[in-house]
């Protein structure tokens, strides 16, 4: 194994072994509450984060609550990182077949 598919085996271990995955791109909305008294009534709305998937060619949005937004937005990190690693991998094979070398 090379030192390259070592180094990315292991950090794909930690991420998959470690907290959540998710797939998905964060979306970040802007929206008014509806209160006429609330400063969102006159400048600009409430931020609020979004999870967007793409499934069987259907697009769903899952709202995200303010408390839960740094672990979602670890998990759809970690989520990214990993299949990047997964191609990294997988590209190590494909040049293996290439060139013939078990
Ligand atoms: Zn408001």
């Amino acid at each position: 194994m090379t030192p390259e598919e070592r180094k990315a085996r292991s950090r794909l271990a930690q991420l998959i072994g470690g907290h959540g995955l998710m797939r998905g791109c964060l979306l970040v909305r802007r929206r008014k509450c509806g209160k006429p008294t609330c400063h969102c009534a006159q400048g600009e709305g409430h931020e609020s984060l979004y999870v967007v998937i793409t499934e069987q060619g259907r697009t769903r949005q899952l709202f995200v609550p303010k408390d839960w937004e740094p672990r979602v937005r670890q998990w759809v990190e970690d989520h990214h990182r990993a299949r990047q690693l997964m191609e990294e991998v997988s590209r190590i094979y494909w040049d293996k077949v290439r060139k013939r070398q078990g």
